[in-house]
């Protein structure tokens, strides 16, 4: 499963994701969501995790190897989760803080209930047509997951430099564990794998998947992602 992040394009998304369509009576739903979050940060529940919610319908995506998508086996309605936040994706419109830290504890949740659950934009999966959230990248929105768990922002004072040791998986990536996809947010696109001798600046460690019995991983500077520590020296 996968949790996939959505905006509404509209400023009173409520009443229309109850509904699922234009019509008062539903008669012409054609989509629906499991949560939505308005800009006050209020959480609307419409349905339960256990179904599958009509919004991924035309995506692909795959995870740990099984592609799901429209004439696949399992759809990705059938393997995802989806959350809305109301935003009008014009470029102008921001995010509310209380938006994105509800958003960071329902990623939480759903994580304490199902698991390690990787996050999608559904940008990312349905490329072609949809755009949506716009600027928001993942790596930001695990930065409000740890944030609404109460770990401490990241300090921009005390940046620390390494490089990356030549020959080692210095693969970024968007959280700290080998299941996060490798880094999409922006500049990392294409070049989630660091050559050897590239210097680096850390802003934080943090704990995260055990790899060569070392559980630490580096989170660089501007949430371009995590490489584990072992990939990296003092410079
Ligand atoms: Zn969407």
């Amino acid at each position: 499963m996968a949790i996939v992040a959505h905006a509404t394009v509209g400023t009173n998304s409520i009443d229309f994701l109850r509904r699922g369509g234009d019509l008062p009576d539903g008669s012409d739903r054609r989509v629906s969501i499991h949560v939505l979050f308005d800009k006050a940060g209020k959480r609307y529940v419409y349905l339960p995790d256990s179904v599958g919610a009509n919004h991924v319908g035309f995506s692909t995506l795959t995870i740990n190897g099984q592609t799901f998508c429209r004439t696949c086996q399992i759809n990705a309605n059938q393997s995802t989760l989806g959350f809305e936040l109301e935003n009008l994706q014009d470029g102008q419109d921001p995010y509310t803080e209380a938006q994105l830290l509800s958003m960071g504890w329902q990623i939480n949740e759903w994580r304490r209930i199902h698991g390690p659950l990787p996050v999608v934009r559904h940008a990312d999966i349905d490329p072609t047509r949809r755009s949506d959230p716009t600027d928001l990248s993942v790596v930001q929105m695990e930065e409000w997951a740890r944030r609404a768990a109460g770990e401490q922002p990241p300090r921009n004072n005390g940046l620390q430099r390494f490089v990356v040791i030549p020959d080692s998986l210095a693969i970024v990536r968007e959280g700290p564990g080998t299941s996060f996809p490798e880094a999409l947010g922006g500049r990392s696109r294409n070049l989630t794998r660091l050559p050897g001798g590239t210097e680096v600046l850390v802003d934080r460690i943090v704990r995260g998947e055990e790899a060569f019995g070392d559980t630490r991983w580096a989170h660089l500077e501007n949430d371009i992602g995590f490489i584990h520590i072992l990939a990296l020296e003092r410079a």
